[in-house]
Parts: C-alpha cells; sequence; structure tokens
C-alpha cells in the first residue's frame, strides 16, 4: 500500500531534508510551506527528479480552514494519508520573558501548538491501524531557552503533552503518536531568532561538539520497524 506523509513546514530545514529522505523511502510526499514557493518547488522538483512522488501545497497550518483544505487537497493528489510530520516551529528574537509582548506569546503559540492540535486532529479523524504521527518538538522542552525564547519553550512543552496525550488515545486503534526533540540543527530558523550562527556559537556547550541532524530519527519513528514505540520522544541534541 502507497505510504503518503504530509510534512508541514517542509521548503526549508528539517522538513525539507525528511520530505527528500521519505520520498527516498518510498512514500508519496505533500510539502507544505507558508511563503516560499520557490524553495517548496524545489523540493518536489528534487523528489520528482528522483523517480519519487510529491506536491507542495501553501497552507497557513496555524488556520482550522486552511488545514483541512491542506488534508483535502493532498488525498486528492496523492491518495490516503497515511502519516504525518508536524514539523512548523517558529521563533522570535532572543528575549527575557519580562519584555515579551503578549502578541509575540501568542503568535508563538498559535504557529507552533494550533498548528500541532489542527494538523493531529485531521489525522486522528483519517488514520487507521498502522498509520503514525511525528511532532518536532525541541530540546527547549526541557531546558526552558531561559533569556531566549521561554514562549518557544512552553509551546514545545505544550506539543510533548499533546504527543502523550494523544498516543495514548490511540494506542487502541494502533496508530503511533512520537516525538523528536533536537538541540542544534543547522537551518535558517536562527537567522530568525537573530543569531544565524548560533549553532557555531553553542558547540563547545555540547557535549558532542557539533550540530545535528533529525530526518533519520523520523523516518525511524514513522517505520514499521518503531512498531512497538508510541507516546516516546528522541532527544537529538548532542547529549545536552
Ligand atoms: P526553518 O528552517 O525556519 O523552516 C521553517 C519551515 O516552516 C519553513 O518551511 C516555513 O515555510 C514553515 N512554516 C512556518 N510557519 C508556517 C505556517 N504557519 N504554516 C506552514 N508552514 C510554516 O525551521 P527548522 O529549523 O527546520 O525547524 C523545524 C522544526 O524543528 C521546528 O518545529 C523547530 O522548532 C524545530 N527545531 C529546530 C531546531 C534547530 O536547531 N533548527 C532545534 C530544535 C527544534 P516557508 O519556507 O514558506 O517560510
Amino acid at each position: 500500500m502507497q505510504k503518503v506523509v504530509i510534512i508541514t513546514g517542509a521548503s526549508r530545514g528539517i522538513g525539507a531534508a525528511t520530505a527528500k529522505l521519505l520520498a527516498r523511502h518510498g512514500y508519496a510526499v505533500c510539502v507544505n510551506y507558508l511563503s516560499h514557493s520557490d524553495a517548496a518547488n524545489q523540493v518536489v522538483a528534487e523528489i520528482k527528479g528522483s523517480g519519487g512522488k510529491a506536491i507542495a501545497i501553501q497552507a497557513d497550518v496555524s488556520h482550522e480552514q486552511q488545514v483541512i483544505a491542506l488534508f483535502e487537497q493532498a488525498e486528492q493528489a496523492l491518495g490516503k494519508i497515511t502519516h504525518l510530520v508536524n514539523n512548523v516551529g517558529i521563533l522570535f528574537t532572543q528575549s527575557r520573558l519580562a519584555d515579551m509582548s503578549l502578541e509575540r506569546f501568542q503568535n508563538v503559540m498559535n504557529a507552533n501548538v494550533t498548528s500541532c492540535f489542527l494538523c493531529c486532529r485531521e489525522a486522528a479523524k483519517r488514520f487507521e491501524s498502522g498509520n503514525a504521527i511525528v511532532n518536532v518538538s525541541s530540546a527547549a522542552s526541557r531546558s526552558g531557552a531561559p533569556f531566549e525564547y521561554v514562549d518557544y519553550a512552553a509551546s514545545k512543552g505544550a506539543m510533548d503533552s499533546l504527543t502523550k496525550g494523544l498516543s495514548l488515545e490511540l494506542a487502541e486503534q494502533n496508530i503511533r503518536v512520537n516525538g523528536v526533540r533536537p538541540g542544534c540543527i543547522y537551518t535558517d530558523i536562527h537567522a530568525d531568532g537573530g543569531e544565524p550562527d548560533r549553532v557555531e556559537r553553542l558547540r563547545s556547550k555540547i557535549p558532542l561538539k557539533r550540530g545535528g541532524t533529525v530526518a533519520n530519527a523520523i523516518a525511524w519513528l514513522l517505520s514499521d520497524e518503531a512498531s512497538y514505540v508510541t507516546g516516546s520522544f528522541i532527544d537529538l541534541a548532542g547529549g545536552n
């Protein structure tokens, strides 16, 4: 049976790497993006160039109607959705909590948590035995990211709770829900936080002394090799 995955925020960074890897593993891939259509189309072109199946679909996944439309369009184009990677995540310039605006806090919560809730809900309605979800959280859910992004860390903590709870709701149906918690990964997100070279600055504080990758762990958690794993989290933080 054809495996069909929706990956939110797959035009760049971890999402794009995961899209290309899952396509190599035989998934038909829906590359969701917000505004960078060129980057999304490039990911799709690369997958198709290697003989894979993919489509790019624009949708702001923090909006209910756009998420519903995303699932419907992806299903029409690729067939029944069998897997979901909730990868979208944003953060803003490093700041103490005392200096954060309510608008910023709510934007982070909407982009990171509401999107995860909405996409999980659409998946939970549709998924069948053997299907799986991976939520991309962060090591920040454990550290709290003080003086930098407490709002972001709190959003990732909420994702972890949602992951655990949904995994228990869906376990009897043999639908698995897991999370990954990356540490320092080389992507554009650090520039959005005001520090493009963040991974380099923090290298010395990472036990393995380098940044890492995430796509392989996501692919494993989605796969039948992880068929007895649910409600679990893989920390990909170089020892932190
Ligand atoms: P990134 O390079 O900044 O890419 C973000 C992606 O999300 C882009 O594809 C962007 O689309 C999309 N996006 C943002 N808001 C969206 C929305 N509302 N609807 C649909 N798509 C949206 O991010 P990344 O570093 O790969 O991070 C991916 C995930 O890993 C996030 O959840 C992040 O919190 C987590 N993470 C990353 C690190 C790290 O070191 N990079 C560490 C821990 C956790 P456009 O291209 O159209 O803008």
